[in-house]
């Protein structure tokens, strides 16, 4: 048995939504780009590492520029989860042009537990400690992170922390010797810790958002008879949910007698409602109308959006489990505001997104990457909202905090991630040990000068870094780096997080990953492509020997 009855109930909402055939994956297209990659898997085993009792099933499809085909596949060995066993099959008019995986081996686990799933719980009981919802849950696994592949066990534990954040821990137990392998939270934050509600009853409106952080805003909503829903039936039915301080449970939609929402003061429990409204209308449209993509999963459904949860809550997240995004309402704004702003939105939703598609593991390098890509698509959303009451830049965070014009509060940094205190601006082969939040900072660093170039960042609190030189920017000296702009860099990373990236990939993949997509976009001996190598030096990941 799992946990919270809410999340659950949620996360069997969300498995409904992806089983009733969404629109993507129902395309003629999509279909047969998969049954080609189906060809290529059985063709292709030595390629795969395919071992007998290995199979696969198709994930997700993307086709890039020039028609290269990417087929994402979870494998599973004699029924059993292979985890770090995912594939990405790229092609070009039928013919395989490479793997992504981080697979090499075929040589799998005998299938027999020397260590027991109970003593497998009490082993990761002993690190969750005992303040669990229900009862954990336990499952066999393939563990293929390693060296060689083992057979494990996946115990979850579901809780909440000290600091109200939810957690939803998974330790991969090896089921030989006993040893605890690795482990990760499927709850994805912000900072560092210390499905819809659409009726058929309801018709589409237009309404005004009175925001916080975002000024008046146009939101599309729910007529429901004589009141107002803030369910978005224009974007999958997304739909914003007061938690009026619970930290458990769905709590109820923001309905109104008026189809205005908030006052634009804090007084009104509807503001920040409006604040993440609009943070997820304008993600789903920079993710439509910038990469093509429907939504979240890719298929067309909306997810619901939690404010007002806990009690001074200074954090938001993102939850595989419930296909949701929640925000706390920090201290109220004595010294950070509701975690509702725009970039943060973007943020959660797009850990949604990487979920989704190369379903980076939040540990580790992986987890560095995972950070860092929800930092520039939310970044990337502020510049694509272009709203004056929000000037975008490459600073996370900074709407939260009060007379905050010149930015020097904030919560990560991109163009200089050491500003912090906490994260590296160049890479080191230690930068997995640290927080996700901290070795996220390196790509993050990468995708400012891949963009922008080894310059101080324009247009936004000028006089601030105003003292940074080019050279304070860069970690090889290369200060003539020039940046190809953000239209073609965000094109890059999504492409490499969507077609390349893989569970376990780390810095040295995403090098490899990115250059691939520019290639794939622009041509191997491309500017862009080019770009991509000299920005990816200048934070000291280089290319293998
Ligand atoms: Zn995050």
């Amino acid at each position: 048995m799992k946990v919270q009855a809410s999340l659950l109930c949620l996360a069997i909402a969300s498995a409904l939504a992806v089983a009733a055939a969404p629109a993507e994956a129902a395309t003629p297209l999509k279909s047969a780009v998969m049954a080609r990659a189906n060809t290529l898997i059985t063709q292709n085993a030595a390629k795969v590492h395919r071992a007998s009792g290995d199979a696969f099933v198709a994930r997700d499809a993307v086709v890039g520029p020039n028609g290269v085909e990417h087929v994402r596949y979870d494998r599973t060995f004699n029924g059993l989860p292979v985890i770090g066993g995912d594939v990405v099959m790229h092609s070009r008019n039928g013919r395989l042009s490479g793997t992504s995986q981080t697979l090499s081996s075929a040589v799998r686990p005998a299938l027999r537990a020397k260590f027991s799933s109970d003593r497998a719980i009490v082993e990761a009981g002993a690190r969750f400690g005992s303040k669990f919802f229900g009862a954990p849950s336990s499952r066999m696994v393939v563990y293929a992170l390693g060296k060689s592949p083992v057979l494990a066990h996946e115990v979850t534990f579901n809780g909440i922390k000290a600091d109200q954040t939810p957690t939803e821990m998974h330790y991969f137990v090896d089921a030989t010797s006993g040893q605890v392998l690795n482990s990760w939270d499927s709850v994805h934050t912000a900072k560092p810790g210390p499905g819809g509600a659409g009726s058929a009853s309801c018709t589409p409106a237009v309404g005004t958002g009175k925001s916080l952080t975002e000024g008046n805003v146009t939101l599309d909503t729910s007529k429901c008879g004589t009141s107002y829903r803030l369910v978005d039936t224009t974007r999958g039915n997304g739909a914003v949910h007061n938690m009026a301080m619970m930290t458990t449970g769905m709590g109820t939609v923001f309905t109104g007698s008026t189809n205005i929402w908030g006052n634009n003061l804090l007084n009104n429990a509807q503001t920040v409602a409006a604040d993440a409204a609009y943070g997820v209308s304008v993600t789903w449209d920079y993710y439509k109308l910038v990469h093509g993509r429907n939504g979240i999963a890719n298929n067309g459904a909306g997810a619901i959006s939690r404010v007002h949860y806990g009690r001074n809550y200074q954090n938001a997240f993102w939850s595989d489990g419930c296909f949701c995004m929640t925000f706390g309402d920090g201290d109220n704004g004595a010294s950070i505001l509701p975690l509702v702003a725009l970039d943060i939105a973007g943020h959660e939703m797009s850990h949604g997104v990487t979920s989704r598609s190369a379903g980076l593991i939040y540990k580790g390098e992986s987890g560095g990457l995972n950070e860092a890509t929800s930092d520039i698509f939310g970044t990337m959303v502020e510049f694509y909202a272009n709203n004056a009451s929000d000037p975008a830049d490459y600073v996370m965070g900074e709407a939260l905090f009060p007379n905050n014009a010149a930015m020097k509060t904030a919560i990560r940094w991109m163009f200089k991630p050491s500003l912090d205190k906490q994260s590296p601006d160049c890479y080191k082969s230690t930068l997995g040990n640290l927080d996700v939040h901290y070795s996220s900072g390196v790509a993050n660093h990468f995708f400012y000068l891949l963009a922008e170039g080894a310059k101080v960042p324009a247009g936004f609190g000028e006089g601030t870094w105003a003292n940074l030189t080019p050279a304070q920017l860069v970690c090889n000296g290369n200060t003539s780096l020039a940046g190809i702009g953000r239209g073609d860099a965000q094109k890059i990373w999504y492409l490499a997080l969507t077609g390349y990236m893989t569970a376990n990939t780390n810095y040295a993949g995403a090098r490899v990953a990115t250059i691939n997509a520019a290639t794939d976009l622009f041509g191997a001996t491309s500017a862009q492509t080019n770009a991509v190598k000299a920005a990816w030096d200048a934070v000291s990941v280089t290319a293998a020997p």
